[in-house]
């Protein structure tokens, strides 16, 4: 049992919290190596239109191969990044990732593709981030408005004068800003026509509630999206069913197992403007 005492804590630790721990500061280790090695690759999971099922874009997520753990999901290692400020680098590295991956794609013709890269919302807090993301252009060669950022909304709301600075800072690159998970954070209405963003990501879990009809929820949340003009993609479909009752709504796009998972790069390309 761990016992907190207050000021001079003492705390004791059993075997299961120990390991716990060790594994957070080896994976705090291996981060760094792993991004010096090129240990992470992009999945994408395409995201479709609702009514038609076509597969208008994706969404990349990070993938671990790890040397010695194997195959290792970003929730066991996205949130040790966070509070170690490594996201800021991981991120980083990931960004360029997708932007070598862009590039090569609209070499190969296929443009006007609609990524989105999940981002750290740590990255609104410091305008650096606009001069890393022009670089990333720059560097790239990327056409305006390839890229489309997805943060959740709780950093944002913390530093809004900033953040929306930043957001104004990355309009000449045409850079869409998406918030993701919408709807479990602190969803204070008030600050949502404040911020220059493009995009609303329904949150799963009130997908996963859509069983019988729309609920007074996603209603609500699609009636909030039409009037401030935000286009809205329902995460986390995973069953006919949902997919049938978001068909009834204004909902523009979808994502989720029942249509896709999450798949190399290679894989993925071969499904864009198709239905599926
Ligand atoms: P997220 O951005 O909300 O991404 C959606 C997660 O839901 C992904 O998990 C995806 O694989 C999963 N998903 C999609 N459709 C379904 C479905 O129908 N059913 C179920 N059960 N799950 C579905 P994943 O890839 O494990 O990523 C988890 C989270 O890790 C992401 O949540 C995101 O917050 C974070 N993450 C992933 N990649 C990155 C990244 O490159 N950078 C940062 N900063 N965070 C990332
Ligand atoms: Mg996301
Ligand atoms: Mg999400
Ligand atoms: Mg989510």
């Amino acid at each position: 049992e761990a016992k907190s005492t207050g000021r001079g804590q003492v705390k004791f630790f059993n075997n299961t919290m120990r390991k716990k721990l060790k594994s957070h500061a080896d994976i705090e280790n291996d981060l760094q190596h792993g991004i010096e090695h090129n240990e992470f690759e992009l999945y994408f999971q395409p995201i479709f239109s609702i009514q038609h099922c076509k597969v208008i874009g994706f969404e990349a997520l990070v993938r671990w191969h790890h040397p010695s753990k194997g195959f290792v999901a970003p929730n066991d290692f996205i949130p040790i990044a966070e509070s170690t400020g490594q996201i800021i680098n991981l991120d980083l590295h990931l960004l360029e990732l997708a932007a070598k991956q862009i590039a090569a794609w609209q070499q190969q013709g296929k443009r006007f593709l609609r990524i989105t890269v999940n981002v750290s919302s740590r990255h609104f807090a410091s305008v650096d981030f606009i001069s890393q993301i022009h670089a990333i252009y720059n560097k790239y060669a990327l056409e305006l408005g390839s890229l489309c950022l997805e943060i959740t909304e709780s950093g944002l709301i913390e530093n809004l004068e900033l953040a929306t600075k930043i957001i104004e800072g990355l309009a000449p690159l045409k850079v869409k800003l998406c918030l993701d998970d919408f709807g479990t954070g602190y969803s204070s209405l008030g600050y949502l026509h404040q911020l220059p963003i493009h995009v609303l990501k329904i949150d799963k879990s009130f997908i996963d509630h859509l069983t019988d009809t729309a609920t007074p929820l996603v209603d609500a949340i699609l009636s909030l999206a039409a009037s401030l003009k935000l286009d809205v993609v329902a995460e986390g479909i995973e069953t006919q069913e949902q997919l049938s009752i978001l068909q009834k709504t204004q909902c523009d796009f979808g994502q989720g197992f029942l249509k896709a998972k999450p798949m190399p790069a290679a894989q993925a390309i071969l499904l864009i403007d198709k239905p599926l």
